[in-house]
């Protein structure tokens, strides 16, 4: 008797995880089926960024394929560097009209495993983007690009009196 309860629990059970699953696919997946990255993708990629801000190697795919969460690594097939607005909006629109996945990504200090590849893509890392570009001291506010650091943006602020007090005690943001 107990066994027979057991035995359906399991089964329904199961069904659940599985509907589950197909709902999940369905509502978050970005198409059915999706392209593969391939050469000369990592190639159109290049061109646009210059080889040396796109790679390839496991380790670095690895250290873009996770965040500071729980969650198992997911590696992107190819992590590009971007340095200016303009590689932004031309990898954009490349992953765009190709339909591959694209994932932002600052320093990988996320709780929620955002920057995990689920389904492979594009890792856009902007962390060369550092620039400060404008600060107003007198409004309190100050326009950065989305690389800059609050311990560089404090010393860059050092001198106005001012300072970034956000997230004090965590170290590389
Ligand atoms: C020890 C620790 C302490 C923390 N303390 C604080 C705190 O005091 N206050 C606080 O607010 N938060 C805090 N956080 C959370 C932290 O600020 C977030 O992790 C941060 O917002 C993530 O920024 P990131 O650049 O590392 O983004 P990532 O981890 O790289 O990405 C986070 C998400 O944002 C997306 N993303 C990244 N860059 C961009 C972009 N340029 N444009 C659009 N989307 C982008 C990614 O795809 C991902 O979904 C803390 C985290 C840790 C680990």
């Amino acid at each position: 008797m107990f066994l027979s309860k057991y035995f359906r629990f399991c089964v329904h059970q199961t069904v659940r995880t599985l509907n589950r699953d197909s709902y999940l696919r369905k509502r978050y997946s970005t198409a059915a089926v999706q392209p593969k990255v391939d050469t000369s993708f990592v190639g159109a990629l290049k061109s646009i960024v210059g080889d040396t801000n796109v790679s390839t190697a496991d380790a670095i795919r690895e250290q873009h394929g996770h965040d500071e969460s729980h969650h198992a690594v997911a590696m992107p097939d190819v992590v590009v560097f971007a340095q200016s607005v303009d590689h932004v909006s031309k990898v954009s629109k490349l992953c765009n009209d190709t339909k591959v996945p694209l994932i932002p990504f600052g320093s990988g200090t996320g709780l929620e495993g955002g920057v995990n590849a689920l389904q492979g893509g594009v890792c856009l890392d902007v962390s060369k983007m550092d620039q400060i570009v404008q600060v107003n001291a007198e409004d309190f506010d100050c326009t950065v690009q989305p690389g800059v650091m609050r311990v560089g943006l404090n010393s860059y602020l050092r001198d106005t009196g001012l300072f970034f007090p956000i997230g004090s005690h965590c170290r590389k943001n």
